[in-house]
């Protein structure tokens, strides 16, 4: 077994340490493969409950009147998330544009919209206008802004309560931590207060950010009352294979609204081609609940072994998971550079490539990212990225094998053990 891991150059020690890691987490890694076949099966049956044929990757031209793939994809999305309806498209360009949309087709002018989860992503901030100042951001039009933060782990819907007005609008969920250092939203934790909160407030629209949330868990957002959720297929429903895009699912009403922002008023989804792409997103909805599982092991691993190294990591290895992030503490740039680094080695793409703090669009500090994908951007696939900015975390995400993600810790404990950051 070790012999192979001879190919890099890496110490008995860090290989022992790695492999004894991953074997100590076996029972955990058992969860996770308990919730691959929920979700799974739930995606085979979407396929099959549609009639999904051979003839339906064919794909049409022009105004896509005819797009039949497209049309079914949107259905199976529908039924895997237990809604009425989805908006899947490659004109949706990630996540945040997917959020953007789901915002700003809700959301007129007086309105408020209240984010429960603490500030959002950062790439959403310039979107409604807490950052920069862009003069067509929801915050320009009229729309006002709240926030509520998180209480712990979870959302503090006292608090919540408070603060809802005649104007509020829409309440939005971020399910995954961003570039936070805390707890993903653990959904049957919030289960019954979400649906207490939806029946005494039934015009207030409940929102989710739903990116690196999707199959970690054996239920969505839709299946706890939420009203219209987005997210990329860049992350964990792409599952590295699709070649782009994102989606919106939920309530019908709110689809159709969502299709008109991406459009135009009047157009909705009964448009839009699909350029070919139909195959490659469901072969990438069919793997992705394998990928995920292969994050959620490796995610575990990575907080299991820095946690052991002394490095404060979230989530804890054994804990309940809803997203596929890992944030190590690292608390010196220099250490959360070098491990980025040492994480692009480990990718099958770019791997000789070296990543550098850079000002990435969208971000307010200087961002870190590795990324060696297939998928440009793919970051279901193993990677890295950090702002630099204290305490200097590390958020890892992805890997689509955990055996990858076994040799990108290795790498990663070398180049630190070889550094002098860190001893075994
Ligand atoms: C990645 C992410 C986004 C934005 O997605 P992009 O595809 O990078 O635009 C938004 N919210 C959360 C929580 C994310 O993790």
């Amino acid at each position: 077994m070790n012999n192979i891991y001879k190919k890099y150059d890496l110490s008995d020690a860090v290989i022992n340490l790695v492999n004894d890691a991953s074997d100590e987490l076996s029972e955990t890694y058992k969860e996770y493969e308990k919730n691959k076949e929920i979700n799974q099966i739930k995606v085979i049956h979407a396929m099959q409950k549609n009639n999904l044929a051979a003839s339906d990757f064919y794909f049409a031209t022009g105004y896509g009147y005819g797009d039949i793939g497209r049309d079914k994809i949107e259905e199976i999305f529908k039924d895997i998330f237990n809604a009425e309806d989805a908006l899947v498209r490659t004109s949706i360009v990630s996540g945040t544009h997917a959020i953007y949309i789901m915002l700003a087709s809700v959301l007129n002018y007086g309105d408020e919209f209240i984010y429960v989860t603490g500030a959002p992503y950062d790439t959403i901030q310039k979107s409604i206008g807490l950052v920069g100042d862009l003069s067509d951001s929801l915050m320009k039009k009229g729309i006002m802004y709240s926030q509520v933060e998180l209480k712990g782990a979870t959302i503090d819907f006292e608090a919540l309560e408070a603060k809802i007005s005649k104007n509020t609008r829409a309440i939005v969920v971020q399910r995954s931590i961003g570039y936070e250092f805390r707890k993903a939203i653990n959904l049957h934790a919030i289960k019954d207060d979400m649906l207490k909160f939806k029946d005494k407030h039934p015009d207030i629209v409940i929102m989710y950010d739903n990116c690196y949330g999707e199959f970690t868990d054996s239920i969505e957002p839709t299946d706890i009352g939420a009203d219209i959720i987005a997210g990329s297929l860049l992350k964990n429903l792409g599952a590295g294979i699709s070649l782009g895009g994102g989606y919106l699912v939920g309530r019908k009403d709110l689809i159709e609204l969502a299709a008109d922002r991406l459009y135009a008023p009047g157009l909705g989804k009964e448009l839009g081609l699909s350029y070919g792409t139909l195959r490659t997103t469901l072969q990438g909805l069919y793997m992705s609940p394998r990928v995920v599982c292969e994050a959620l092991k490796t995610q575990s691993l990575f907080s299991y072994v820095f946690k052991k190294l002394g490095f404060d990591c979230t989530p804890e290895f054994d804990e309940h998971k809803s997203d596929i992030v890992c944030a190590i503490k690292f608390k010196d740039p220099d250490i959360l550079i070098k491990f980025c680094k040492s994480i692009q080695k480990a990718a099958c793409v770019d791997s000789f490539l070296t990543p550098e703090p850079w000002d990435m669009p969208g971000y307010e500090n200087k961002i870190i990212m590795a990324s060696g994908s297939f998928i440009d951007g793919s970051s279901i696939e193993i990677s890295a990225d950090g702002p630099i900015r204290e305490p200097y975390i590390a958020y890892f995400q992805g890997s689509m094998s955990l055996e990858q993600g076994k040799l990108g810790l290795m790498i990663a404990l070398q180049d630190l053990v070889d550094a002098g950051k860190i001893s075994l």
